[in-house]
């Protein structure tokens, strides 16, 4: 039996069963919610290590949830969502949650999301080599995890950060759309590209001064990004 505890908060029974399933098949250990009341309840009674969050609840907004569930705890949050508009996406990720995931969603990639999820909590649980990246304004401490600008602390979701670190270690060079997904989310799904899109666009907003002539991360139409020295 997988360790590993999967909160599912899903109002659709069809859907939660289908989730529910789907875990179950791959011995995850799994609890369900059908109202934010409900997931708050679970959540402070089981402690579940990732929850999987549909924003549309019938008792409170997911993206309300979100932050209100940050205010005590870090646990890994995908947002499992119709809302496809990119705003809605930024919104819950600046809320806190970790990842998103549209609906409708194959299970192959929900999967992906949860392995990926499993494998930066393990990460996160061993040591880095002390090293500090200076760019700019931009510094990051990798031992740290934690990245500055102009000396303040950013607050960066995981993927930011991940992304951010992949820029920085691979300063001057172009890492392709196919790279990034991989490296993020360990495969390329037509969805990861969109999802890529609105990460690049929650990372830019909180380092570039000017978005629409990013000093840090160029977009190189069609092909990826690439962050400069300055
Ligand atoms: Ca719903």
């Amino acid at each position: 039996m997988n360790k590993f505890m999967v909160l599912v908060v899903e109002d659709d029974k069809l859907i939660q069963n289908l989730m529910a399933t789907t875990l179950d098949i791959h011995n995850y250990r799994y609890l369900t919610a059908s109202s934010a009341s409900d997931a708050l309840l679970q959540i402070t009674s089981h402690n579940p290590d990732v929850i999987f969050l549909d924003l549309g609840l019938p008792d409170m907004d997911g993206v309300d949830l979100i932050r209100k569930i940050r205010t005590w705890s870090a646990t890994p949050i995908i947002v499992i969502s119709a809302r496809s508009e990119d705003a809605d996406k930024i919104e819950a990720l600046d809320a806190g949650a970790d990842d998103y995931l549209t609906k409708p969603f194959s299970v192959d990639e929900l999967l992906a999301r949860l392995r990926v999820t499993q494998r930066r909590l393990a990460a996160s649980q061993g040591t880095l080599p002390s090293h500090i990246f200076e760019n700019g304004d931009l510094k990051v401490d990798f031992a740290a995890g934690t990245a500055y600008l102009g000396g303040e602390e950013l607050s960066l979701t995981p993927i930011e950060y991940r992304l951010l670190c992949l820029f920085c270690k691979n300063i001057g060079k172009t890492l392709t759309h196919t790279y990034l997904t991989d490296a993020i989310w360990g495969g390329t799904f037509d969805s990861d590209l969109a999802s890529l899109r609105v990460f690049m666009a929650s990372l830019r907003k909180k380092i570039e001064k000017d978005t629409t002539h990013p000093q840090y991360i160029q977009t190189r139409i069609g092909v990826g990004y690439r962050m400069n020295r300055v």
